[in-house]
């Protein structure tokens, strides 16, 4: 019977430590939050730059409804294309340095979409870093085109796939920053060999806008490759704290997105007080990139302190700290042990994450107090001594 089966499915996954659920969050997104009725540090958020709760943000929003009132309710290509979509685009274009940029529903529909529209023939091939994101991965799935996976940013496996297959259009896609690992692609390598191969290259920022780069401008700003990107995929729904994604690239591709991909054409535009929250959160960090430098001190701090405590974790420039645990029932206690002492930080585990490697992947944000921090990395010693 399917029902039996289904439910055998989820014990199985209970007996093997990869069940999933969902905790509550009672309140606003800070870093600090209630989940079931105790507050606690928050460390497994995207919310980096503590724009999810920012009253300018929460303004814009509710001015842009008062004037245009709450759902597009068309898609962009029939009446759901508002002022506020383009606006948004102006100023993504700007924020970004790209001649144009397009709207789209998340990060996920975005990457599904991109990849599967311009690589829509079995003589089309997508090469893709090992440890990109899952959305990217749909979209390989979903495109028509055969695909390649090198090695996790091994610039010279990549060069190997690209000079051996033939294939009408190439597109290399990688993460500008992973979303796991917090480490950064060789983006600058990875441009050079793709145009000896005149492949297209598309860098998935959602982790690199608003924190890798001086002014938070993501991958293109941090390697200096104003222009050199053919694509750039950046969601709205982690440093810029709301909810969407825009793409962008030049004239050509954006209009050719707009006419062949279907996550565009055949969905609902966003609303509008999440546009025009969109809209505010670029404007601020165009304004004053200052939170992005609070975050990074914040990192620094936080990777010290785990290491003056013994454990492994590498310096990075982005606002994700793994601290790989490897087995996964480990790495379930040792996210709730950190719970009870006041520090919230979420178990990662396969498939997610590649087996033998399940993690606490660690976030910081620029609103982290230093006593924040302080307490978390005390919470971290107690646990791990207890139990790894
Ligand atoms: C979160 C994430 C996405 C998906 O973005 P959403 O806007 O949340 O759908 C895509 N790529 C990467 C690398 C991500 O981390």
């Amino acid at each position: 019977m399917w029902y039996n089966q289904l439910h055998e499915e989820l014990e199985e996954l209970k007996r093997r430590n990869l069940y999933r659920s969902m905790v509550t969050v009672d309140g606003p997104q800070g870093p600090e939050v209630v989940i079931n009725g105790r507050k606690v540090i928050l460390m497994c958020s995207n919310n980096y730059l503590g724009l999810a709760n920012h009253p300018r943000i929460l303004e814009a929003a509710r001015r842009a409804m008062e004037l245009y009132g709450y759902g597009a309710v068309a898609s962009r290509l029939v009446s759901g294309n508002m002022r506020v979509h383009e606006e948004f685009e102006k100023i993504a274009a700007i924020f970004k340095k790209v001649e144009a940029a397009l709207l789209f529903g998340s990060g996920y529909m975005a990457n599904v979409g991109v990849i599967s529209a311009l690589c829509n023939s079995a003589e089309d091939l997508v090469v893709s870093d090992k440890l990109n994101h899952a959305s990217i991965i749909d979209g390989l799935m979903l495109s028509k085109a055969s695909f390649a996976t090198f090695r996790h940013n091994d610039v010279e496996h990549l060069e190997r796939i690209l000079k051996k297959k033939r294939a009408r259009r190439k597109l290399v896609v990688v993460d500008g920053v992973f979303s796991m690992d917090g480490d950064i692609a060789p983006l600058r390598d990875i441009v050079e060999v793709a145009r000896k191969y005149d492949a297209m290259v598309m860098v998935d920022d959602a982790h690199a806008t608003g924190v890798i780069g001086d002014t938070g401008r993501g991958s293109c700003e941090y390697w200096d490759l104003w222009g050199e990107v053919d694509i750039q995929m950046c969601t709205l729904g982690k440093a810029l704290g709301g909810y969407g994604a825009f793409v962008c690239a030049n004239d050509v591709v954006i209009d050719y997105l707009v006419n062949k991909c279907r996550p565009f054409i055949y969905t609902t535009a966003l609303p509008v007080p999440v546009v025009a929250a969109a809209t505010e959160s670029i404007n601020m960090l165009m304004e004053d990139p200052e939170p992005v430098r609070r975050l990074r001190a914040n990192v620094e701090r936080f990777v010290d302190g785990l290491k003056n405590i013994g454990l492994d974790v590498k310096d990075n420039s982005t606002a994700i700290v793994p601290v790989i645990v490897g087995d996964e029932g480990k790495c379930l206690a040792l996210s709730k042990r950190l719970f009870e002492l006041g520090v919230y930080v979420a178990a990662i585990r396969p498939p997610t994450v590649p087996k033998g490697t399940a993690r606490l992947r660690v976030t910081l944000m620029a609103t982290h107090a230093s006593e924040h921090i302080e307490r978390a990395i005390e919470a971290f010693a107690k646990a791990a001594s207890e139990i790894l």
